[in-house]
C-alpha cells in the first residue's frame, strides 16, 4: 500500500465485504487571494458546476476577483495616490 501525504485517503467497503483505503487526489476547496493567500469567501467551483451555472453568476460582481477584499481596498488607494 502505498502512502502519501498528496493523495486524501477514503475508506470504502468493497462488494466482497473488505474495507480498503482508496486514494483520491486533494482538491483545494477555497480559491486562495493572489496577493496575501488567504482564504476568499467563496468555494472554488469545478468545471462541473460552472456549466450548470447561469452566466450572471459566474461573471466577477467586484473588479479583482482573485484578490481578496482587503488586497483590492489597499490595491485601489496606491493607485489613487
Ligand atoms: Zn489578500
Amino acid at each position: 500500500m502505498r502512502l502519501s501525504k498528496s493523495l486524501k485517503k477514503y475508506k470504502i467497503k468493497t462488494p466482497g465485504g473488505k474495507n480498503v483505503t482508496h486514494f483520491k487526489k486533494k482538491r483545494s476547496s477555497y480559491d486562495v487571494c493572489k496577493n496575501c493567500g488567504t482564504k476568499l469567501n467563496r468555494p472554488k467551483l469545478s468545471v462541473k458546476k460552472l456549466k450548470r451555472l447561469p452566466k450572471t453568476k459566474k461573471r466577477p460582481q467586484r473588479p479583482f476577483p482573485e484578490l481578496c477584499s482587503k488586497c483590492m481596498r489597499e490595491y485601489f488607494k496606491e493607485k489613487v495616490r
